[in-house]
């Protein structure tokens, strides 16, 4: 469940405040397919979008789709993803996820969670991503450090876990705004509620924020350490489980 409503600020005013400060808000991993969507996601965890992009243009010339990485060197593609950290988790991810592609899904993408859910390395982070990006479904609410960072702040969710926070953002806000609610959440938490310092004095959203967790703010703070980490990406890399 989200916190109670003395601490929770107003989602809709949340909202069109922060498409208002960010009309330019999106999905900041370059991408021209739904694979490579998939493929810039796993590697954005624990990493900053910047760096995927400047890996993704040289990695997809050498290994254009599911069907080159299945077939790839794995020691190659850690080598190619190298700087982007945690990058044997992340080779391994990769490689297995094409492989099931080409084995199951015609070397093609799926459109559903469950499928998506299928592939190693990939949960509801990754998937969200994909499906709200590539394919322009609002299944679920991207949750990465940002979005559970703010969530807490804005008094959206008491919850650490982020498959708990996404639950408590997608009974908050209406279906057609998940993806982009998350772009903006992401937005917001790199340029004004960063992690240690929020600039609560310029920020759109002082006057109705509860501030939880924030030194002068409404409430205690709230432990985030079960939120997934990373970029639009995320997860937790480092450990051999679904990002
Ligand atoms: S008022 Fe402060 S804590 Fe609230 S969203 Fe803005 S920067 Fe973050």
């Amino acid at each position: 469940m989200a916190g109670g409503k003395s601490n929770q600020a107003k989602p809709a005013e949340i909202y069109r405040r922060l498409r208002r400060a960010y009309p330019d808000a999106a999905c900041a991993l370059h991408h021209r397919n739904p694979f490579e969507l998939l493929a810039a996601t796993i590697l954005s965890a624990q990493c900053t979008d910047v760096r995927v992009n400047l890996v993704t243009p040289g990695l997809f010339a050498r290994y254009p789709g599911p069907r080159e990485f299945a077939g790839a060197d794995l020691a190659r593609v850690e080598q190619a993803i190298r700087s982007t950290g945690f990058y044997r988790n992340k080779a391994k991810a990769m490689v297995g996820a094409s492989k099931l592609l080409v084995e199951t899904f015609a070397a093609q993408v799926p459109q559903t969670m469950d499928e998506l859910l299928q592939l190693p390395g990939v949960a509801r982070k990754t998937a969200n991503v994909v499906l709200g990006n590539a394919f322009g479904k609002n299944e679920g609410v991207v949750v990465d450090t940002h979005v559970a960072r703010l969530s807490g702040r804005l008094g959206l969710s008491r919850q650490s876990d982020p498959v708990k926070i996404e639950r408590d953002l997608m009974a908050l806000f209406p279906r057609e705004d998940w993806t982009m609610l998350a772009h903006l959440l992401i937005f917001h938490g790199r340029r004004v509620c960063a992690a240690r310092r929020p600039a609560c004095d310029g920020c759109v959203l002082s006057g109705i924020c509860p501030k939880i967790g924030v030194a002068g703010g409404a409430g205690k703070p709230g432990s985030r350490r079960g939120a997934a980490p990373g970029g639009a990406g995320g997860g937790k890399p480092g450990r051999p489980h679904a990002l």
